[in-house]
């Protein structure tokens, strides 16, 4: 089986580059799509984001036969409830959230009986809104699917296809997997982020301007990732708090093993420490996920 509706609640970063990438790579694909806020509504049909952009919820997903849940986490019950009276009963459910398990709990308590295999495209930027998609954000990035156990095999395999035709590497995983492994690779990234802009903004001995002006020691690549959603990433923080708590404790104990091998001037374990996450970001490189040049492959080599 393969989709030819397809219904996109919230079209901001995520929903916006589905309606676009669907239609650059799907074009025999209808789109039709809905977001609470009307003026993203407005400007999501001047950028032509989906086919048809809908006033209601119900009319966006009345003839869908894949809806995809595209709002911040907290939201999704929410939007699935307002969809739900007119969502028709085969329709498959799928979402874009960033955390896994608590947003399937979501959907299925707003959606009894339908079939949800719950979805996380690890694509994105720190833009949000409906100015923010582009429909080659998925090429060559990984999409997560969790589907629950048991599943729709058919529906599980149209959405595999699905996520491939719009340029993703897929990779089925446990919900709750996917979780630990997100809060180590995405979600306590953020936070050190936020943590080390917010320090460095509160610091009285040094002023901001001399921050900014000296940014480009490697502070300025942690603003980049400071600069992401507020709202989406305190609902990613609250909805996978146990994953991401039980990785910060482990951040915590190394972060402390280091500032001990600094304190008492143990070169060989600063030395091999730095020399094994060399090794990582080498292989982040051999795998497409991120480019070698120097200084990101920025036009202005200013660092
Ligand atoms: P976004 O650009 O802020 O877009 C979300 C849109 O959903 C906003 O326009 C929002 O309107 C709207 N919305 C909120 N509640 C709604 C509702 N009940 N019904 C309909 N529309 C509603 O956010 P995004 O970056 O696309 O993120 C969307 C989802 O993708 C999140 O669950 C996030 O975890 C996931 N995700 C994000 C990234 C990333 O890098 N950004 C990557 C992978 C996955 P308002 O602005 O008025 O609230």
């Amino acid at each position: 089986m393969s989709f030819s509706n397809v219904a996109i609640i919230g079209l901001g970063l995520q929903g916006g580059s589905i309606g676009l990438a669907v239609q650059a790579y799907l074009p025999g694909v209808r789109t039709t799509g809905y977001d609470a806020d009307p003026v993203t509504r407005i400007r999501a049909r001047e950028r032509g984001l989906v086919h048809e952009v809908c006033e209601t919820a119900t009319d966006a997903v009345k003839t869908c036969d894949l809806v995809i849940f595209c709002v911040p986490p907290s939201a999704m019950g929410a939007a699935a409830r307002e969809a739900a009276p007119a969502l028709p009963k085969d329709a498959l459910v799928s979402d874009v959230g960033s955390c896994k398990q608590s947003i399937a709990a979501s959907l299925a308590e707003a959606l009894p009986g339908y079939t949800i295999i719950p979805a996380h495209p690890v694509a994105g930027t720190e833009h949000s809104g409906p100015d923010a998609g582009f429909a080659s954000l998925f090429r060559n990035r990984w999409c997560i699917i969790t589907p629950p156990e048991p599943t729709d095999l058919l529906k599980l395999s149209a959405l595999v296809a699905f996520w491939e035709t719009l340029g993703a590497n897929v990779e089925i995983m446990d919900a709750e997997h996917h979780d630990l492994v997100l809060a180590v690779t995405s979600h306590l990234p953020h936070l050190i982020a936020y943590t080390i802009v917010g320090t460095a903004s509160d610091l009285e001995n040094v002023t901001e301007s001399e921050v900014i002006k000296y940014s480009a020691g490697g502070f300025r690549d942690f603003t980049r990732i400071a600069a992401s959603d507020p709202t989406m990433w305190r609902d990613v923080f609250l909805a996978n708090r146990e994953a991401v708590l039980t990785m910060l404790q482990r951040f915590t104990e190394d972060l402390t093993a280091l500032q001990r091998a600094i304190r008492v001037g143990d070169d060989k374990t600063l030395f091999d420490h730095f020399t094994r996450t060399r090794a990582i970001r080498r292989s982040i490189i051999e795998e497409g996920q991120d480019d070698e040049r120097p200084d990101f492959g920025r036009s202005d080599h200013e660092a």
